[in-house]
């Protein structure tokens, strides 16, 4: 590294790490975008990636060698339109004229988006899209489970919370230091047996099925980043459903395809990840493939002062609709 370089690192690292009023994880998010910018011009990070960063040359590889996967619609199932953009080698970005919803033709394919989810990518990839990693992360994801815990009782009242995406369990370990039977499933083997030896958590293999928890329900289903990953959003919010309890509820939080950064311009909007995140919404979208799947919205806001969620994140809570109830 020049000499300019590092003394450029030091002088960001202390305007950005001497602030107070910003947590931890965006701390480390601001500084990242920062250094982007500077030595690549460009603040989107898979472009910085594409310029010869270690795990950055991996993924391009992984997306250029894997077969991809043209989708329809994954919420309406309406054809795709013929103006998907390409956002990363191959991988397009497409609005539904019918529904609304951004989403990735062609993606990976199952076994491409699956190869993300090992030991390598929990640390390599935390790291490198600013998120805090092993000892220092404790701080900051206890903060942050406190936080989605508050939300989770303006809503409800559960006695078991079943964490989807639950990675190693931090949040699920909060929710039973409050009283709360916590269960968990994650794809990430790693993740799970971390979650297990040295949390004592039952968490389990995932993807989730009826058979994960068998003849189990759930007063309260969490999933915190976890539905813009997922192939077929009714099938799985239809799944939840039969998962809930009766008065049962789902809380989930995810980038927020309407925020105003999105709207103005998605291809360079920081959530994009089109390697991962192969499904974007907003309020409308959301409440379309909870109405399709037999839930109903019952509550929706924009990155509330709690710190759940990241910027122009949002957070939605779903019930039963009394129509199948
Ligand atoms: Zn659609």
């Amino acid at each position: 590294m020049s000499f300019f370089r590092s003394l450029f690192q030091a002088e960001l690292m202390s305007s950005v790490f001497g602030r107070t009023d910003i947590s931890f994880s965006e701390k480390l998010g601001t500084f990242c975008r920062a250094y982007c910018r500077k030595v690549t011009g460009v603040v989107n990070r898979h472009l910085l990636f594409r310029r010869g960063r270690k795990f950055g040359q991996k993924l391009a590889a992984l997306v250029e060698n894997d077969s991809k996967e043209k989708v329809d619609c994954p919420l309406c199932g309406s054809p795709g339109n013929d103006r998907g953009q390409d956002v990363f080698h191959g991988l397009e970005l497409i609005r539904c004229d019918s529904c609304g919803l951004h989403y990735i033709s062609p993606r990976l394919s199952q076994a491409g988006l699956s190869s993300f989810y090992s030991k390598e990518y929990y640390y390599e990839y935390r790291v490198w899209t600013g998120h805090p990693v092993k000892n220092e992360a404790q701080e900051e994801e206890i903060r942050l489970s406190s936080a989605k815990l508050d939300k989770i009782e303006t809503l409800a009242s559960p006695e078991s919370i079943l964490d989807i995406g639950c990675s190693t369990g931090e949040f699920l370990e909060a929710a039973r230091a409050r009283g709360y039977r916590p269960f968990g499933v994650d794809v990430n083997k790693f993740a799970v047996e971390y979650a297990r030896e040295q949390r004592g958590l039952d968490v389990r293999p995932g993807p989730l099925t009826v058979d994960t928890f068998p003849g189990m329900t759930f007063d309260c289903i969490t999933m915190f980043e976890v539905i813009e990953h997922l192939p077929d959003p009714v099938g799985h919010f239809s799944l939840l459903r039969s998962l809930l309890k009766p008065g049962g509820i789902i809380v989930l939080t995810t980038p927020n395809a309407g925020c105003p950064q999105a709207r103005e311009d998605m291809t360079n909007w920081k959530h994009l990840k089109p390697w991962e995140h192969i499904c974007h919404y907003s309020e409308e979208t959301l409440r379309q493939a909870a109405g399709l799947s037999g839930l109903e919205m019952t509550d929706f806001s924009v990155k509330p002062g709690s710190g759940i969620g990241y910027d122009g994140g949002l957070i939605a809570a779903f019930r039963i609709s009394d129509e199948v109830a």
